[in-house]
């Protein structure tokens, strides 16, 4: 990647009640109302000076776009290869279901194996700016592996909560990158306060969901990377599988950024679907009952465990994008994601994520319902590789 010195991160604002904050100290969350703080750029400047073609030829995959990112000096990136994921139709799969214009992102040649590696990457490069060597998170899984292994990169220490029965790949593989491991009986909630415990008394920074502003700026790059594998004009409609919801956030900013870069051949934007399991449904019961806050699922329970998060911390934010974008939030049940999972590595030779696996029960469902028609343009976010729940 080019080097740079300067980017053009304005501040933060807050999600929720629009209160700025200061980008150039460490942030967390909103010091009026506790939500979650979003980063703002001078796109008037960075629409002035930059080119959107020579970035786009420029190499560095993620971090090619590192002018557009948080980190101000290109010294302090932090990368494993992560991003410029490859854009596939799925042409026998979308022919067996009647839908031609069916497209997968595939995030699992992430490192680590999933798209958390991006979030992570960001997270990891701003803390390194910041000074900060020593981090923690409550996770369901991949983003604590995520962030071992960048943590190791930058020569950083890493400490991983997580519920004891996460699939075993993500404690082994925690571990191995040289992080503290500590598993809690429960969910990623449970995690959460695990940590909250531990940051009362130890000198940790905390890279939950959210609660610093950068992840999602790691993986808003992926609304970069559609548009530009779509000529620079964006797909009918999106699926997202989410949990805290990091990357249908991300992707809309992108969306706004680039509208407001002025680089999108035309102004139409996606409908955003999200899909929970309905075991796990916070997301898609509020959204369908006109709520526009989630409350906590009961007992939450499906084999995608990057879905088993009870709540999202920016679910008001998540719903507002939903109803926006004129999209929908869809449940899908453990059967029919271990269906499709199947159909999809026999149709297209592709062995993805359950989470992952739950964007295709949804597709199919959408088509069938009328939601979606056969002449729009889906893209289904493959986020995991399924290898890593064996
Ligand atoms: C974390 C995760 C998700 C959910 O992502 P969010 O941005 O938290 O909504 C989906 N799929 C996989 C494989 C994950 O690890
Ligand atoms: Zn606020």
């Amino acid at each position: 990647m080019d080097s740079h010195k300067s980017n053009y991160l304005a501040h933060l604002i807050c999600s929720r009640c629009g209160e700025i904050h200061k980008a150039g100290q460490i942030q967390t969350i909103c010091v009026h109302c506790g939500s979650h703080l979003l980063a703002e750029y001078d796109l008037a400047n960075a629409a002035k000076e930059l080119d959107r073609d020579q970035l786009a030829a420029a190499q560095g995959r993620q971090w090619k776009w590192a002018p557009l990112s948080p980190i101000a000096e290109s010294n302090n990136i932090v990368h494993l290869g992560e991003g410029e994921t490859p854009l596939f139709s799925l042409a026998r799969f979308g022919r067996s279901i009647g839908h031609n214009h069916l497209f997968s992102k595939d995030e699992s040649i992430n490192p680590t194996g999933t798209f958390k590696a991006r979030g992570l990457s960001a997270a990891v490069s701003k803390a390194k700016e910041f000074g900060l060597n020593n981090l923690i998170i409550p996770t369901a899984g991949n983003a604590g592996a995520a962030l071992a292994a960048y943590a190791s990169r930058a020569g950083m220490q890493a400490t991983v909560v997580m519920p004891a029965d996460t699939p075993p790949i993500n404690i082994e593989e925690s571990k191995a990158y040289g992080a503290d491991v500590i598993l809690v009986e429960g969910l990623i909630s449970d995690a959460g306060s695990k940590v909250g415990d531990m940051l009362a008394e130890g000198d940790y920074f905390n890279v939950a969901t959210f609660k610093e502003p950068y992840r999602v700026e790691g993986k808003k790059i992926m609304g970069y990377e559609l548009a530009e594998q779509f000529d620079w004009r964006l797909p009918d409609v999106i699926i997202y599988p989410t949990g805290g919801g990091t990357g249908l956030i991300g992707m809309w900013m992108a969306f706004q950024q680039l509208l407001e870069l002025g680089w999108l051949e035309s102004k139409r934007l996606p409908r955003m679907v999200a899909v929970q399991a309905d075991g796990c449904a916070p997301v898609v019961k509020a959204f369908t009952e006109g709520h526009t806050e989630t409350t906590a699922w009961e007992n939450a329970q499906t084999i995608a465990s990057g879905l088993r998060v009870p709540n999202s911390f920016a679910g008001h934010q998540i719903l507002s994008i939903l109803r926006e974008s004129k999209g929908t939030a869809i449940a899908v049940s453990d059967d029919e994601i271990r269906v499709a999972q199947s159909e999809l590595g026999r149709t297209e030779g592709i062995f993805t994520a359950p989470e992952a696996a739950a964007t295709l029960a949804a597709e199919k469902n959408l088509l069938a319902n009328g939601w979606i028609d056969e002449s729009e343009s889906t893209v289904l976010f493959l986020t995991g590789a399924g290898m890593k729940y064996l």
